[in-house]
């Protein structure tokens, strides 16, 4: 599992157990994970992979705040690593409030599997998952 955003996130949840990381780490928020460290690391987890299908999982923090175009790197790499015969998929575990149009068609195209993170109906949703300036986000995921 790779968190390229660290403990970085857009909301707030309430039992988040991570967000606070960033002072462990000295992570200041915003901070991502280099190009060239992303592509070593892509090389080397392929290259530690005897399997049939070689699967990344990406998470955060949430990892859409890196954008679409850091994830067009992510399978640009990855091709260009690909061992032959084998098959590399990735997945991703997103709280949903930054996916648009454009991101659904890039992880569609791309074959991603995506979980979204939903706390049940709105009533529950809502009393836990806030936004940075305390407002639901039942409605953005
Ligand atoms: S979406 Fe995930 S990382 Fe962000 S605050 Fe909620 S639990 Fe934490």
């Amino acid at each position: 599992m790779a968190k390229p955003i660290g403990s970085t996130c857009n909301i707030d949840c309430t039992y988040c157990y991570y967000l606070h990381k960033e002072h462990l780490l000295d992570q200041h928020r915003g901070r991502r994970m280099e190009s060239s460290m992303l592509e070593r690391y892509i090389r080397q987890y392929i290259e530690a992979q005897n399997g049939a299908e070689i699967i990344f999982s990406w998470q955060g923090g949430e990892p859409t705040m890196l954008g679409i175009d850091f994830f067009l790197d992510i399978v640009d790499i990855q091709k260009r690593y690909a061992p032959m015969g084998r098959r590399i998929s990735n997945d991703l575990q997103t709280n949903g409030t930054l996916l648009d149009d454009d991101w659904c068609l890039f992880l569609k195209q791309n074959n991603f599997l995506v979980g979204v993170s939903i706390d049940g109906p709105r009533e529950l949703h809502d009393s836990f998952r806030m936004d940075r300036k305390g407002q639901p986000t039942f409605d953005a995921c």
